[in-house]
């Protein structure tokens, strides 16, 4: 069986994209440009004769993933701007990640098309309310929707035209399904902050993707920045949770939570724990103060269930992702 994995390049979609292969399947790749193909191949090197690759230059571009669906049987759609300083709302994120998902179940439903089930990369962000704040004793599961309208989003800040991004891709996919009602099942995925090792050793410093980027403000900061979102789940733990969304029928229609709880005071004590030699530079804070209960919990349970997800503990994936970090640091 063959899978296309749109944005195939990315951080999240590495893991993605090697889960599958692993697994046995066949990957076809879509990237916006050659540069992304030859990085891949490394990266994925044991596997690289299971991997393909398709040049979708404008993801947003009418039709633009019609050779792309051709014969694959499912669709892990990644491809979404994730940038949280954006310089336009609109032109930067509202419209490409709504434009590109709708655009890839339009060429997923077309006649003839074989795609069986699409597995759409949304976010907690989509979830998450964050007008409310830090909401203390509230839980998010997979029944909450961020409320944030197309217009409101529109002028607001960075974060919160991103949140909305995700949100609006989501809902817009919902409602393709439900309104046109193709011979695929849809289900999304909806992760806090995903950390982790980057799969192929890190290229830069200076252009780490937002979620590492939050890791390496983190050990150099000089004081616990303040919670942007009380989430998180391993990189590898997403990937898995999105085969298993692919492969379960129980999954079909449903969106899944897939996180537990994190604040960065928790994540400095385990990075202090872990990596003792950075106890000087990671900022010390109040340890142990960060599961005080300030703030909303996040609910991962039902992605466990259905999907089987074992969350990695917090400290590992900190391990895994800081010592990526410093690696780089000694190599660049
Ligand atoms: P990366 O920045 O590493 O990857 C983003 C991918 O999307 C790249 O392939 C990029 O292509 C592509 N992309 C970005 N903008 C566009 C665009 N306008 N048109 C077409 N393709 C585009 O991000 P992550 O791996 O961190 O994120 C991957 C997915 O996971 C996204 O959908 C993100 O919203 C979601 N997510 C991420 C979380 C995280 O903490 N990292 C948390 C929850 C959800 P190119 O390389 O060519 O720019």
């Amino acid at each position: 069986q063959t899978i296309l994995v749109t944005g195939a390049n990315g951080f999240v979609a590495s893991h993605v994209v090697r889960t599958l292969l692993a697994a046995g399947y066949n990957v076809r790749a879509a990237v916006r440009s050659t540069s992304s193909t030859e990085r891949m191949k490394e990266i994925h090197a044991p596997y690289v004769s299971q991997l393909s690759f398709i040049i979708v230059p404008d993801m947003t571009a009418p039709g633009a993933f019609d050779e792309a669906v051709k014969r694959v049987s499912g669709i892990m759609h990644m491809a979404s701007p994730f940038v949280l300083a954006p310089e336009n709302n609109e032109v930067d994120l509202l419209q490409p990640a709504i434009q590109i998902t709708l655009g890839v179940l339009a060429s997923a439903a077309a006649a003839g098309s074989t795609v069986r089930h699409v597995v759409l990369t949304s976010s907690f962000a989509s979830i998450l309310d964050m007008g409310q704040g830090y909401r203390p004793g509230y839980t998010y599961n997979e029944a909450d929707w961020n409320p944030m309208t197309y217009a409101e989003a529109a002028v607001a800040d960075g974060p919160m035209a991103y949140c909305a991004s995700k949100k609006l891709a989501e809902e817009a996919a919902w409602n393709f399904v439900k309104e046109k009602k193709p011979a695929f099942e849809l289900s999304t995925i909806c992760p806090p902050w995903i950390f982790g090792p980057t799969l192929g050793s890190l290229a830069s410093l200076e252009h780490l993707n937002e979620s590492t980027e939050a890791i390496y403000k983190l050990i150099n900061a000089k004081s616990i920045p303040p919670i942007d979102f009380a989430g998180f789940a391993d990189v590898r733990d997403v990937a898995a949770a999105h085969l298993r969304a692919y492969e379960k029928p129980e999954a079909a229609g449903k969106r899944f939570l897939v996180g537990n709880h994190f604040d960065y005071q928790t994540a400095a004590d385990a990075i202090r724990a872990k990596l003792p030699e950075l106890k000087d530079r990671v900022p010390e804070g109040t340890p142990g103060a960060g599961l005080k209960g300030d703030v909303y919990q996040v609910d991962g349970s039902e992605a466990a269930k259905v999907l089987g997800v074992e969350y990695t503990k917090l400290e590992d994936t900190m391990k895994d992702t800081v010592e990526g970090l410093l690696e780089a640091e000694k190599r660049l």
